[in-house]
């Protein structure tokens, strides 16, 4: 029997090539909006600033000193720069959008987003914040943005190695949704899609207009997916991974998820398939593996720098978060093992966890 409860989330999604220079300001009049605070990190202002030309008059203020992971810092000044602002307008990553929903969350101004990765982080209500090295998460509606204006022309200027390891991390939402604590058969559906789309793109190395597209449009239903189920596993383990060591997040993810497949595929057979099925190979395991290694992803953790001690400092917390209904019990032994592995870049199709 199927059973579920689903919270569909609202917000307009205007997804076309050229978006962001045709679409940007009816979009900001539609949301009535006459002192916006631009949040954009130094690498992305140049751009920010000339898609918002046409409205430049109604740029209150431009917020550039972006960090990863939103220190808590980053996020006081931020709000500080919004005192006035009757809108937040954010261009960029990851980073980018996660310190405007850092605003949204403590002053309620509505986000319009334009993201210029894969992250997939505006369209879910989930904010990040970092303190003294540990970052912090949590879920509120406030954070989520009202308008996303996803335009593939903007990741045009993505190096092919930042495309690919935020492509794996979009795949990563998708093959998560399948375990997270509130899957459904919607995210299901949707993280199907967001895997074609993203194998489609990434399969042509993101150095088309029309790979861009697909890699953008699987982002954007890999987002959707995380953000109807919450963080599997996989989040999990990378969560803490990343906040403890400062980790390169995309890369982190690339590396994990094959192994944390590997770990799940044989107790979650109907989820492997599926996933398989959409990436069309008959071993999911080793479809991601041969995917990961096309795409230059590094093989282990230790090539980012981590120290096998480093494992064991982690390996509480892992455990201690890791969601109660994993579809493999998820116990000292099974972590220790995935974890080393991960670190070893052993083979994850040839010696599951
Ligand atoms: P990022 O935003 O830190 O950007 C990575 C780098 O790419 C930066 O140097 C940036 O300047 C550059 N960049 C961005 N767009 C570019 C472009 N079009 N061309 C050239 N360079 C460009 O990284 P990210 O992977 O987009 O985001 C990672 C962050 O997002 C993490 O903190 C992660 O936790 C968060 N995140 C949050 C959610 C959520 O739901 N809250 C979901 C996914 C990711």
């Amino acid at each position: 029997m199927t059973a579920f409860t689903y919270d569909a989330l609202p917000g307009r999604v205007v997804f076309s090539p050229g978006a962001a220079r045709t679409r940007l300001h009816a979009e900001v009049d539609a949301l009535g909006a006459t002192r916006i605070l631009l949040v954009a990190s130094d690498a992305e202002s140049a751009l920010a600033h000339e898609l918002t030309a046409p409205f430049a008059g109604r740029i209150a203020a431009t917020f550039t000193a972006v960090r990863p992971h939103v220190p808590i810092e980053t996020a006081e000044l931020a709000r500080d720069a919004a005192t006035d602002a009757d809108l937040l307008l954010s261009v960029g990553g990851g980073s980018t959008t996660g310190t405007a929903k850092a605003v949204a969350l403590t002053s309620g101004l509505p986000i319009l987003a334009v993201p210029t990765t894969y992250a997939g982080s505006e369209v879910t209500p989930v904010w990040g914040l970092t303190e003294r090295g540990r970052k912090t998460t949590g879920t509120d509606p406030r954070v989520l943005p009202r308008t996303v204006v996803y335009d593939p022309d903007l990741t045009a200027t993505l190096p092919a190695e930042l495309s690919a390891a935020s492509g794996l991390n979009a795949l990563a939402h998708c093959v998560d949704a399948f375990w997270a604590p509130r899957r459904n058969p919607i995210s299901g559906a949707v993280a199907e899609g967001g895997i074609r789309h993203l194998l489609a793109g990434l399969s042509r190395g993101a150095a088309d207009a029309e790979a861009r597209t697909e890699l953008l449009l699987g982002a954007y239903l890999a987002g959707s997916a995380f953000a109807g189920t919450g963080s599997g596993l996989h989040h999990k383990i990378c969560h803490v991974l990343g906040g403890a060591f400062d980790l390169p997040h995309a890369w982190t993810h690339a590396i994990v998820l094959p192994y944390v497949l590997a770990f799940n595929a044989p107790h979650a057979p109907e989820a492997a398939s599926r996933i398989a099925a959409a990436l069309g190979h008959a071993d999911p395991v080793e479809a991601l593996r041969d995917l990961g290694a096309k795409l230059g992803v590094p093989a282990g953790l230790r090539q980012l720098g981590l120290r096998e001690a480093d494992l064991d400092t982690v390996h509480g917390d892992i455990l201690a978060l890791a969601p109660a209904d994993n579809p493999r019990p998820v116990t000292a032994e099974g972590v220790r093992t995935l974890l080393h592995a991960a670190w070893a870049g052993t083979d994850p199709a040839g010696e599951a966890p």
